[in-house]
């Protein structure tokens, strides 16, 4: 436990008030995994969380709700008084907490039995629905009535869903059943909590074979899945999001959203780009899966010259991209990834060789060509990517001699190559 934490837990038990950490830290620390934050819940008020910790910088935007976020080094920790839950009107948000004066019917309002235990070192683990259990077999199920707690909280079935790809936990049987008949109400969460959840579930571990048993809540989420959930390239791309290596969301997003047979007949960039918006994923992950699936099925064969027009046209992260989602759909397919391999090779070579495939490598500049009297503006740009062009392929040594020879060439013949250039155009 951070000091951070251990320190507001003796300032509440200083004061006689009964305080654990609770929750997600639990459970991560009883599975081995540091948690990334911790919460505290105590049977004090808020305003005797804030007399107990005076002296600390604290944030009382969550104080409605029983939440007083205290920050000590630095580190923020949110002190939750003991509450339950009102009326859920919406499916989504409570229309009101109230604060109860028994740790257990604070746990009783989480939502998965791994998320309701509660430590402190005074009176160990405090676990009324055998949260440690299921943690040890490796199960996500809700705390109490399963069908009753996703309708008050619709977010909870992906949370499920998330767990379980984070952990490659299983989802109890009456837990899951809920999940199927209660995924509807999905429609009530707002997008960007839903893409919030889809993003860590498909970061998981298990996130393969969630996709597989779960493809109704996945088409709640995704509609554009619909029409493919029971095909063979679903089943596939879920294999092959479970393959992907590294933290790289934008592959196993292009994975699915690429699959063939989704959004029957549409252009799968044109389907893949309204999905992203109307999930308002960010748009450096939104362009690279849109890269990806531009990218991807075209033909690049290993080779220096051609390696270095692809750099030049879309640089090198995408293109290592699209190599890391070939070789998760080899992984998927069960077969070799040895052109993956040798493609990756290839590109190293390239690269640590220092070629040039950028305006910015060749060894002559605007200036030089002006120097030679190109006109100005477009003209420039022109001779310049013609140079490029010829060193990519290998025609030209990237030397100033050679490249301003080649360009004092290019303009003796200019006038003429120009206009049957322009008409071409
Ligand atoms: P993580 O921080 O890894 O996402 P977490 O379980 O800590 O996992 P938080 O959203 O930080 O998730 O919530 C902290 C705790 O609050 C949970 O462990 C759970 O006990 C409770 N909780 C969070 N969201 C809900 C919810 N939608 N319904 C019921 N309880 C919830
Ligand atoms: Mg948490």
């Amino acid at each position: 436990m951070p000091a951070g934490a251990r320190e507001i837990l003796s300032a509440l038990h200083g004061a006689d008030y009964e305080a654990y950490v609770v929750g997600g830290c639990v459970r991560d620390s009883l599975l081995g995994r540091t948690p990334h934050d911790w919460d505290i819940c105590t049977n004090a008020g808020p305003e005797a969380v804030e007399r107990c910790l005076r002296g600390h910088e604290m944030i009382e935007t969550g104080i409605r709700h029983g939440t007083v976020t205290v920050l000590i080094g630095g580190e923020p920790y949110e002190v939750t008084t003991y509450r339950v839950d009102g009326e859920y009107s919406d499916h989504r948000r409570p229309d009101r907490v109230a604060f109860v004066s028994d740790l257990r019917e604070d746990l009783a309002r989480r939502d998965f039995t791994v998320n309701a235990m509660a430590y402190n070192e005074t009176d160990g683990l405090r676990d009324f629905f055998g949260g440690r259990d299921d943690l040890a077999r490796g199960l996500i199920r809700c705390v109490g009535e399963a069908d009753t707690r996703f309708e008050e909280d619709a977010l909870r079935v992906l949370r499920a869903l998330r767990f379980a790809a984070t952990y490659g936990f299983a989802i109890e049987e009456e837990t899951a059943a809920a999940i199927h008949r209660k995924a509807p109400l999905l429609g009530y969460v707002a997008q960007e909590r839903l893409y919030a959840e889809l993003s860590r579930l498909l970061l998981g571990p298990g996130a393969g074979e969630i996709l597989l048993r779960y493809g109704d809540v996945m088409a709640r989420i995704l509609p554009e899945l619909g029409p493919c959930l029971e095909s063979a390239a679903y089943a596939r791309s879920a294999r092959a999001v479970s393959a992907c290596t590294g933290e790289d969301l934008s592959l196993r997003l292009a994975l699915l959203l690429g699959t063939p047979g989704a959004a029957e007949g549409i252009d799968p960039t044109v389907s893949a780009r309204s999905a992203l918006e109307r999930l308002r994923v960010d748009g450096r992950t939104r362009d690279a899966v849109l890269g990806l699936l531009a990218l991807r099925d075209v033909e690049i064969p290993p080779e220096r010259s051609a390696l270095c027009r692809w750099l030049n046209r879309v640089g090198e992260e995408p293109l290592r991209r699209l190599i890391a989602l070939r070789r998760a759909e080899c992984a998927a397919d069960g077969v070799s990834q040895e052109e993956c391999e040798a493609l990756e090779q290839a590109l190293d070579a390239v690269l640590r060789s220092g070629a040039c495939y950028r305006l910015r490598d060749l060894s002559v500049g605007g200036r030089e060509l002006r120097a030679l009297g190109v006109p100005e503006g477009e003209r420039i740009g022109r001779v310049l990517q013609q140079l490029l062009d010829a060193v990519m392929a290998g025609e030209l040594p990237n030397e100033r001699a050679a490249l301003l020879a080649r360009a004092t060439e290019l303009l003796k013949n200019g006038s003429a190559e120009n206009q049957t250039g322009e008409e071409q155009k």
